[in-house]
């Protein structure tokens, strides 16, 4: 095919252990999946209704990498989160097959215009300006779950500057992976490479121009970088 603007070359992840690579779809999140985290943000927790939103696959950003430091806010928020790959895909899945389409975990960071987003809410208008910028998601390498899977007590946190700021256990998790992955299959056709962004616990607060981050799913994933 002869195109006019040369097609991007698709994002992707590195992956423990190989030396191929995760190539990315699309990115989902969901929001107020740990009850602390709806607390602190002033919200509570709609089981039967999960709240999802998106960012564009070329946001994410490599371990390693600096990540700039936005335009258009004063207020840039980390939310460490664990990161679904998916291998598979298919609409109105049962949580027993939406389980079966996880290719891998990872650590990312739901980084947030939290000024941007809390004018959003004031005036009912969408996230998209407080979380789809660009940069506005680092992700770890991949962890394959043929080689290992999280359960209720891994741990995910977030140090910054050495200082731990978020910390949690995954079962606290409001909605499970597979009840996300199933709420979200009703919602659009999911399809291999998508990543899920699976919420964040309590502790959110503001990045500076100069710190440095690091993530851990526990025994899983790292992911660091710079706030530049
Ligand atoms: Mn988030």
């Amino acid at each position: 095919m002869d195109f006019i603007i040369a097609p991007p070359v698709p994002p992707s992840l590195p992956i423990i252990g190989s030396d191929r690579r995760f190539a990315i779809r699309r990115v989902f999140c969901i929001g107020r999946n740990y009850a602390e985290h709806a607390r602190e943000m002033g919200a509570g927790v709609d089981k039967s209704s999960p709240l999802f939103f998106c960012k564009p696959a070329d946001a994410v950003v490599s371990d390693g990498a600096d990540v700039p430091y936005p335009q258009a806010t004063a207020d840039l928020h980390h939310e460490v989160e664990m990161v679904v790959a998916l291998g598979g895909g298919g609409s109105d899945l049962t949580p027993e097959q939406a389980a079966a389409l996880v290719w891998g975990h990872g650590v990312g960071l739901d980084l947030t215009r939290r000024d941007l987003q809390a004018q959003a809410k004031a005036k009912g208008h969408p996230w998209d300006v407080a979380k789809a910028f660009d940069h506005s998601a680092p992700v770890s390498a991949l962890c394959p779950a043929s080689e290992r899977m999280p359960d209720a007590d891994t741990v995910l946190r977030l140090g910054v500057n050495g200082r731990l700021r978020q910390q949690t256990r995954l079962g606290e998790m409001v909605h499970s992976v597979p009840e996300i992955i199933a709420a979200l299959s009703r919602l659009f056709a999911l399809k291999p490479g998508d990543l899920i962004f699976t919420g964040t616990p309590a502790g959110v607060a503001a990045l500076q121009r100069g710190d440095r981050f690091e993530a851990e799913l526990e025994g899983m994933a790292r992911l660091q970088g710079k706030i530049v």
